[in-house]
This record gives structure tokens, C-alpha cells and sequence, in this order.
């Protein structure tokens, strides 16, 4: 009498981590939408730019992403650009704004879409890392759903 081992997950950690590649582009859309890049459902943050550990959703760990100064840095250029575009279309069309307006309203736009810039862009970057298995992403544990037994097998 012979015992055989089958494999009775569809994906287990060590298949996980080499064989299937994730979708980048996914990932990052779900990211800029501050979902988990995972599930797309469970919410990426518990406070304003606080990732989760953990995604409430699907268990996915969250917890491994290094975006550092990544996404201010990302989130400066991109402000600076549309500013810098608003405030050349104000002075070419001479739209003789007043000092204080400029003073004071350039700031405040700047700051605003900057606050709404900032999650999205970090959240991004996060499913980017996500994606290509950066950091400690590669070695995360599988959440429980991932590891159901795949259709036809067994589990005895
Ligand atoms: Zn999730």
C-alpha cells in the first residue's frame, strides 16, 4: 500500500510567492482608490494615510510596505505642476488677480489638492509594492480564503 501526497490547496504560500504574477495596473487603481490591492474591498487606511496591518476584508497583510517619502515627494511634483499651470493661465490671460487673492488662495488650492492627492498617491505606491512582492510583501502570509482547497481534491 502506497501513500501519495497531493497538493490540496490551488494556492499555497510557496506557489503564491513565484508562480502567479499579480496585476500591477489592478493593484495600483486600488491603491489610488485607498482599497486594499488585494481584494479591492477592505479599506487601506484607518486614519488619514494610517495603512491597516491587516485588510478587514480578506486578511491580506498590509503591514510590509515601505512608502516612505515616496509618495510627498510624488504628491509635490504633481501639486507643484497644477499650480504652477493655474498661476501662468491667471497671469497670461491677465486675469489681474489681486496680491491678497493670489496670496492666500494659492496656498489654500495648493493644500487642498495636495491633502487629496496625498492618500491616493500612497495608496497607490503601496499596491505598486503589493504587486511586484517588494519588501517583506513576497513572504506575507496568505489570507484563509486564499488557501480554500481547489475544486476536485480532497482534503483526507
Ligand atoms: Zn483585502
Amino acid at each position: 500500500m502506497s501513500v501519495t501526497m497531493t497538493n490540496t490547496y490551488s494556492r499555497t504560500p510557496a506557489n503564491e510567492a513565484g508562480d502567479e504574477p499579480r496585476d500591477w495596473a489592478q493593484a495600483l487603481k486600488r491603491g489610488w482608490r485607498q482599497r486594499c490591492p488585494h481584494c479591492g474591498e477592505g479599506k487601506l487606511y484607518y486614519k488619514f494615510l494610517k495603512p491597516r496591518d491587516v485588510c478587514e476584508a480578506c486578511g491580506e497583510e498590509l503591514h510590509h510596505h515601505r512608502a516612505d517619502d515616496a509618495p510627498p515627494y510624488i504628491t509635490i511634483v504633481i501639486v507643484g505642476h497644477i499650480l504652477g499651470a493655474i498661476m501662468l493661465f491667471a497671469h497670461e490671460r491677465s486675469l489681474n488677480l489681486s496680491v491678497w487673492t493670489e496670496a492666500i488662495g494659492y496656498p489654500i488650492l495648493g493644500l487642498l489638492v495636495a491633502l487629496w492627492a496625498l492618500p491616493r498617491i500612497k495608496g497607490a505606491l503601496i499596491g505598486y509594492q503589493w504587486a511586484l512582492r517588494m519588501h517583506d510583501f513576497e513572504t506575507a502570509k496568505r489570507p484563509a480564503a486564499d488557501l480554500r482547497p481547489a475544486a476536485g481534491t480532497s482534503a483526507s
